[in-house]
């Protein structure tokens, strides 16, 4: 397969070979024309790091966000400040060539009463339930569409980002697409994912 077989926006396309990918690996083949399908389904999958499940999830943020409308419409969640960091490069790169927007919530990253006005947030758990705590001054959690996990075995592992993680499932519309990717699946991670993203594709490598 090619990317143009995916049907991605040229936008994105040319941010693709702008990183330099020449063509999808593995996981982005299988996860990609699962997620870009409609209407949207849940997906859980195992990936480890380096097999490019990040540019996989990111693409399909990139699809499904209106570049047109300025607030939040896709969150994603990553175990440490350094991981959310190095998605929102992946993700910023990828889209150089359009009008999409991240923004890194990290402790102390928002103040009151201003408005987020990109289109996909990149976080770690604990910022991002802190953001919803306020209500909609910071943005309105009934805009999101897409809510991504990225290793959720280390989420589970760390004291109770596991369980933000669900309180920020439950500030979000029913119709959300949930998207969980973890390198190892213990009777722990599958319960945590199947309660995350019910009726899931999956994809084992
Ligand atoms: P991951 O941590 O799984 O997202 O893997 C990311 C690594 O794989 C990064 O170094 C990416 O630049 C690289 N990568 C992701 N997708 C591709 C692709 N289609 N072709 C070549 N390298 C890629």
């Amino acid at each position: 397969k090619t990317f143009e077989e995916l049907n991605l926006h040229p936008d994105l396309q040319k941010g693709i070979y702008g990183v330099g990918f020449k063509k999808p690996s593995k996981i982005q083949e299988r996860a990609l024309p699962l997620l870009l399908n409609n209407p949207p389904r849940n997906l859980i999958g195992q990936s480890q790091s380096g097999t490019g499940k990040t540019a996989a999830f990111a693409l399909n943020m990139l699809s499904r966000i209106s570049q047109d409308i300025q607030t939040p419409q896709a969150i994603c969640l990553a175990p440490s400040r350094e991981l959310a960091r190095q998605i929102q490069k992946v993700v910023d790169d990828l889209c150089k060539f359009t009008d999409a927007k991240t923004f890194l919530a990290v402790p102390r990253s928002w103040r009151r009463g201003h408005a987020i006005t990109a289109q996909i947030l990149i976080g770690t758990p604990g910022s991002i339930l802190d953001m919803l705590s306020r209500g909609v001054e910071i943005f309105d959690p009934e805009m999101i569409r897409m809510l991504v996990l990225d290793e959720a075995d280390e989420m589970i592992a760390m004291q109770g980002l596991g369980d933000q993680t669900t309180r920020i499932k439950r500030f979000l519309p029913p119709g959300t697409q949930n998207v969980l990717f973890s390198a190892t699946f213990t009777d722990e991670v599958r319960e945590f994912a199947q309660e995350f993203a019910p009726e899931a594709n999956q994809i084992f490598l």
